[in-house]
């Protein structure tokens, strides 16, 4: 019998990723299509099972092939129903059957679950967390995103609404406003544009200097990448906007883990590119806030599945669900 594909998908705001992988979590086609919003989001559905129609008629497979399909999607997800409970942007009304609807379009089954938590069941089958069965996953990229398994299975909590860990509020008096609604959430602080609304405020104060300032002078405006360039080059204001995002990470993620004691707390997402200059930081930090039994156990890794973790875990998804 010739080896049997799933289908994994993951919905972005503007792109959608789509892939085809074998049963051990191996891309072997990937593509992306745009995201089109429009007709109250239900044309996202369609144009994903149109573009697995047509890339399935392009490599001259039938539709049996798939044995699935596994989908990520910004936003709460009732695991059970399927049922993605609030999205801004889109166009989807509040409790969107999107299981029901791709299963509908597709003909195949289908299981999603929020984008998150799909980076982190990728980054547990075949990335960073090498199998461990007890990962966090903390994705920072515009925003800070978050993945708890426990056991192999995502902890959903009462709404599907868990490991949100860019809200745990670090800032609880006079914090930056978050797309929450909060003030003063880890989302303000370790963000790629919470990292630029720092070091913005830095370098707005009278008679800055060093590498990072003239930057911020030239261009008007100073990068992410570029705070943690400079940072690296022992740019002194650079330096302490790295320091601070490393303190509330090292922090936040010492108390996560003194709560859950995981193997492995993997780190990704945009910022994160970074690589062993954020992670040693955050590490140092982690130390000093985890309770000795945590920090002797508990891993912190950089992810090694990049923009693939959402499909690869969406894929895992699915397989798990229909036990192949
Ligand atoms: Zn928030």
């Amino acid at each position: 019998m010739s080896e049997k594909w799933i289908a994994g998908v993951d919905l972005g705001g503007t792109a959608t990723k789509l892939a085809f992988i074998n049963m051990e979590g191996v891309i072997l086609h990937k593509w992306e299509i745009p995201t089109d919003h429009t007709n109250e989001g239900h044309n996202i559905t369609k144009n994903i099972s149109d573009a697995i129609n047509e890339r399935l008629a392009e490599l001259d497979h039938p539709k049996t092939k798939i044995v699935g399909i596994g989908m990520g999607a910004p936003g709460p997800v009732d695991y059970e129903t399927g049922v993605i409970l609030n999205v801004v942007n889109l166009g989807w009304k509040d409790n969107f059957p999107l299981k029901a609807s791709l299963e509908e379009l597709t003909l195949l089954p289908a299981a999603v679950e929020n984008d998150a938590n799909c980076a982190a069941l990728g980054e547990m089958w075949t990335g960073a967390g090498e199998g461990a069965k007890n990962i966090v996953c903390v994705t920072l990229g515009t925003g800070v995103g978050g993945g708890v398994i426990s056991g192999g299975s995502i902890v959903q909590g009462a709404n599907g609404a868990a490991g949100e860990i860019g809200h745990i509020t670090v800032m609880p008096f006079g914090g930056a406003p978050c797309n929450c609604g909060k003030t003063g959430c880890l989302e303000t602080i370790a963000s790629a544009t919470g990292i630029v609304r720092l070091a913005t405020e830095e370098l707005s104060k009278e008679g800055t200097t060093g590498g990072l300032s003239e930057l911020f002078a030239e261009n008007g405006k100073v990068t992410a990448k570029e705070v943690f360039d400079m940072a690296r080059n022992g740019d002194v204001i650079a330096q302490k906007v790295v320091n601070e995002v490393s303190f509330h990470l090292g922090l936040t993620l010492a108390n996560i883990a003194n709560t859950l004691n995981p193997q492995k707390i993997v780190l990704g997402g945009g910022v994160s590119k970074a690589g062993n200059f954020l992670l040693e930081s955050v590490k140092e930090n982690f130390s000093k806030f985890a309770f000795s039994a945590v920090r002797d156990s508990t891993e912190l890794a950089l992810a090694t599945l990049g923009n693939d973790a959402g499909v690869i875990g969406a894929a895992w998804l699915i397989k798990n669900k229909i036990k192949l």
